[in-house]
């Protein structure tokens, strides 16, 4: 795991914890407990499975090993996109349209379930409509109008426009789109404060959750035996929900994943109108580069802007350095804004950027490797985990079922291919 500057709360120093509602503190485990299920891991994975887990009765144990959303939920950019990661052209393509429709629509169900949450729970957390995915090359110029048609003729989802740059322009004040995807019914929210808002769901429905209890490992028995430094927690089943922060705890699904880093920054508050003549609404926008550009504006009128990444176990000295040439690339308007937090994180890409679910044991469930597209995925992993636990494993087979690939070279030598792939790719971005 980064070692970085933490808060005396524990979090990162971000512009998210800044701005925190509802954090509870949660004693650390000592000693011995017993539980249904043992859930590993405190961000949207974990926090989801234990809430759906508490609602069907079961009692459940949450180990975080920091603090609720230490992790990526915590620190992300907030854009919830529709679909997968790969969008139906692709998945159609590479499984027809059946299986991609099917992943089409869970998607769907996972963005209501959000909203479905921060409505039931009155989760404050800054719930925002609508994506502008911004067209950064020609060779992608035809790809909006594809997208949205396709969507609204075979998944009758008429929520997409497809925008040229003009129209592009008069939503985000940047000469870098030639064009952009508009999806209104895509969402945007404060992280740390919608993974706070689960975390205090799931324990109001009983899960005993405990931070800084970092587990050091677990039995292949049953029930398993969970340990961590200072006790132990007995379960009939465990759910693996450590994603980019797995590290070395469980060697058989590390090796799926490739733990990357991605950086944001916060500029000081704009003002209502200089923020409003950056991005004309609140919305979430993202660009169509491998190496993404995301940002939106903040309540408080800021640019949150996030930008390039890298593959290394170190973040760079100088975060804010790092990534703005990437904000002022698009937006050089902002070469005068001063940052106030900037931040790193981890996340996990698998070889063909699905996401890797499965069962290690009969007891033993994990998700992983949402390759950027973690909070809907994320979110609904969480709930066909606790549907499987739960005797129905219908929709968790479906995505278990998606093809995964060992990164070459496993968990050892997976850093250096997996550079010189990712570089060429940022290259293209470029060319
Ligand atoms: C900077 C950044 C921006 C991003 N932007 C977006 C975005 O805009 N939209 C989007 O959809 N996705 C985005 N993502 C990806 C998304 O945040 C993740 O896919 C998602 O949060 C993963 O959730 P998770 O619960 O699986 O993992 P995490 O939130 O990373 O949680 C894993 C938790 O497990 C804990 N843990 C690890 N090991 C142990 C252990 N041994 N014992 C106990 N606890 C342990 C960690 O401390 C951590 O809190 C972004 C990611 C980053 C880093």
């Amino acid at each position: 795991m980064q070692k970085e500057k933490k808060l005396p709360s524990g979090y990162p120093d971000t512009y998210f914890a800044a701005t925190a509602v509802g954090m509870r503190d949660h004693l650390a485990l000592a000693g011995t407990e017993r539980a249904d299920v043992c859930v590993i891991g405190g961000g949207f994975t974990g926090l989801s499975a234990a809430l759906n887990l508490a609602e069907q009765g079961f009692d459940v144990v949450l180990l975080e090993g920091e603090r609720i959303g230490f992790g990526a939920s915590g620190r992300c950019g907030g854009l919830v996109g529709s679909g997968q990661r790969k969008d139906v052209i692709e998945t159609e393509e590479a499984f027809g349209y059946e299986r991609s429709r099917q992943l089409w629509d869970f998607a769907e169900l996972a963005k209501n379930e959000i909203r479905e949450r921060v409505t039931k729970h009155a989760i404050s957390c800054d719930l925002q409509n609508g994506q502008l995915v911004g067209v950064h090359k020609k060779r992608y110029q035809g790809w909006p109008q594809e997208l949205s048609d396709k969507l609204a003729e075979r998944y009758e989802y008429p929520h997409c426009k497809s925008l040229n740059a003009e129209q592009t322009r008069a939503l985000v004040a940047t000469d870098g789109f030639l064009g952009a995807l508009y999806d209104s019914q895509a969402l945007a929210l404060h992280p740390l404060n919608y993974t706070l808002g689960i975390a205090n769901a799931a324990a109001n429905a009983g899960v005993r959750i405990f931070e800084r209890s970092r587990v050091t490992s677990y039995s292949r028995t049953e029930p398993a035996l969970v340990e961590t430094s200072q006790g132990s927690v007995k379960a009939d089943f465990v759910v693996l929900a450590c994603n980019g922060y797995l590290d070395k705890l469980e060697r058989r699904i590390a090796r799926k994943i490739m733990p990357i880093n991605n950086f944001m920054i916060a500029t000081e508050p704009l003002g209502e109108r200089r923020a409003s003549e950056l991005i004309n609404g609140r919305f979430g926008v993202h660009d169509t580069r491998f190496v993404v550009n995301y940002f939106r504006l903040s309540e408080d009128h800021r640019l949150l802007f996030g930008g390039g990444e890298n593959y290394r176990r170190e973040f760079p000295a100088d975060i804010s350095k790092f990534v703005l040439p990437y904000m002022l690339k698009l937006f050089p308007q902002l070469d005068d804004a001063r940052i106030n937090y900037a931040w790193g994180g981890t996340l996990s890409v698998t070889v063909n950027r699905l996401p890797h679910f499965g069962r290690l044991e009969p007891n033993v469930y994990f998700a992983q490797g949402y390759s950027g597209h973690g909070i809907s995925t994320a979110n609904f992993a969480g709930k066909v985990i606790a549907e499987a636990i739960g005797g129905t494993a219908t929709r968790f087979d479906v995505f278990a079922g998606l093809p995964t690939h060992i990164f070459p070279g496993g968990t050892l030598l997976r850093y250096p291919g997996m550079v010189l792939a990712m570089l060429y790719y940022s290259l293209i971005d470029r060319l």
